[in-house]
This record gives C-alpha cells, structure tokens and sequence, in this order.
C-alpha cells in the first residue's frame, strides 16, 4: 500500500547526507518560519540515550540518526538551529528532550512553542477554566482570599499527542502509521537504538512532527497576546527537567498533570515569590500553595503532587 508520507521524510545518517539536509534547513523560509521538532531514544532523558532528533519543515522531515552521526550532528549544524530563538519550533512536551540534549550533548533548545502547552490554554479558554474563573472573581473583589493551597479545581490534566490528534485533527492515516509504530514499540524498549530503523518508525517520526504543524493550526488563534504567554510557558516547561540539579524519575515528576505556574496567567499576575519547597516536585511556590497544616508539620506538597497523594491513597 502506498504511504501517504514516503516523499515527507528523509533519514540522515551519513556525513553527506547531513551537509545537504542542514543546507536545506536553514535555507528554509516561510511565512510562519516554524519548524517541527521530535526526539526519541531509549529511556529520553539525561540519564538514558537519545537516538534521533526529527526537524521538520511544514512540507518534509529529517530524521536525524543521533546513533549513526553522533556528536558531529550538532556540532556541524543542529546545534545553531536548536538554540535559535529566532527559529522557532514547534513540539510536543518538549521536557525530556530538552533534558537530553542538554545533558548528552550540550544543546541548549531555545525558542520552542509547546502545542501540549497550547492546548491546555484552548481548553482554558473554551470551557472558561478553573483560572480564569478565579481570576474573574478576583478582578471583581471576591476570591482575593482564597490560598492557593484550596484552589484545588485549578490543577490540570496534560493531553498526550495522539489523543490530541485524535481530537482535533482527525487524520486518520496519521493516527494508524501512530498505532503501529506504538506497537512495535511495545514489544521492544530499546527499540529506538537499534539499526537499521524501520519503515514504520520513521513513518511514526514523520507524523510526530509533520501533523505537529496541524495541529498548531487547529489550536492556535491570531492573538498575539497568547503567542506571546506559549513563549513564556514553553522556555518554562523547556528547562523544568533540564534545569534540576538531581532528577527523581518518580510520579511528581512524571505524571500526567500540568505542572503549576508553567502557563502565565491572563491578567499578568506573574511576580509571585517563590520561596517554599514542594516535597514532592521539589520545585518553590509562594507560601500558600500550601495548606497551613503542611506548613506547620514540614509536609509541604503543591496542589499537583496532593492530587497525586490523594490518588495513592483511593485505589
Ligand atoms: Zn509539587
């Protein structure tokens, strides 16, 4: 059967191959002069092996073998598109990439528009979410009292890429070369270092990327105002992993909630002071992100890793 993406994407693995494809790249322009970025590897993060990084413009994709090319990838080119914040590039949870090219490779990812982050603010903007709601009630006098710690409502579940595309963008050839891959993928963990990569995996890093710019489309709006708090919210979530003296890899970590104080709130209300340490995400939120009971026995957990406590304790 004929593959809808075999003229999309091209696997890099050689020195030559390398030249032309970065040539390509950073001659590349377009009205929006967006790319797309994926990596994938085996246990993504500092500690496990980053394999391929996929760059790709609207109409093509380039797999990048990470295992074939090694450290020249970046040193020949990649790097300087990676950390241009001019070059901006559109992923999809971008955090454990970030981490491992970082910590592998010294790559500092730069100028990265989240769609994951950006579809957490459509649905906060379709369904009037919990902050919003807050924040109406706070413009108008009520609900300037209420800790932090007590406005539970507000934590917010992340969606994951093939759910978004299922949702909004409904291709559905997209959707199966996705179930395949994620099949594969299954049955072996190391998968994603093993050579030669199939057919079915380059595929599924084609569709991680190319569909990304869909899907961008479907969910973004013309309002300069959001584009500009996706920045701010993407450089946030680009450095929640990468920026960590000490990963934990446990559930406050990786779990599948948004993390707070990653999305700039609507009205600004952005200087908080951060000076108390959650237990559990080890990460700092103004005091009363925390109950007073937590304060006083040194108990200290943020809404997010609460919910994950609460959830421990029912099933
Ligand atoms: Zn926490």
């Amino acid at each position: 059967m004929a593959c809808g993406y075999s003229k999309n994407y091209i696997l890099v693995d050689n020195a030559d191959g390398l030249q032309e494809s970065l040539r390509e790249l950073k001659s590349f322009k377009s009205k929006a002069n967006l790319l797309a970025v994926d990596c994938e590897g085996v246990k993504l993060s500092r500690e496990g092996e980053l394999t391929i990084v996929t760059v790709a413009t609207e109409e093509k994709a380039y797999i990048f073998d990470v295992v074939k090319l090694k450290k020249v990838l970046f040193d020949e080119g990649l790097r300087e598109i990676l950390e241009d914040k001019s070059r901006e590039k559109l992923m999809f949870d971008c955090r454990q990439d970030s981490d491992s090219l970082w910590h592998q490779y010294q790559v500092k990812l730069t100028g990265v528009l989240d769609v994951q982050l950006l579809e957490v603010m459509k649905r906060r903007e379709e369904y009037g979410g919990s902050s919003l709601k807050f924040q109406l009630s706070r413009r108008s006098g009520r609900g300037s009292e209420v800790r932090r710690s007590d406005r539970g409502s507000e934590v917010e579940k992340i969606r994951g890429f093939n759910y978004c595309l299922e949702l909004y963008t409904k291709d559905t050839r997209a959707i199966n070369t996705k179930d395949k891959g994620r099949i594969l993928l299954q049955s072996d963990r190391n998968l994603w270092k093993r050579r030669p990569i199939s057919d079915v995996l380059l595929r599924y890093c084609a569709v991680d990327t190319l569909e990304l710019f869909k899907l961008y489309n479907k969910l973004k709006s013309a309002n300069g105002e959001e584009l500009s708090r996706l920045r701010l919210a993407s450089e946030r979530y680009t450095d929640l992993f990468r920026g960590k003296a000490v990963r934990s890899f446990d559930q406050y970590e990786g779990n599948g909630f948004l993390p707070l104080d990653v999305i700039p709130s609507e009205d600004g209300e952005d200087n908080l002071t951060a000076d108390t340490l959650c237990n559990g995400c080890k990460r700092l939120f103004p005091q009363d992100e925390f109950s007073e009971y937590q304060l006083r026995h040194n108990e200290q957990k943020c809404r997010v890793c609460s919910s994950l406590r609460k959830r421990k304790l029912y099933y």
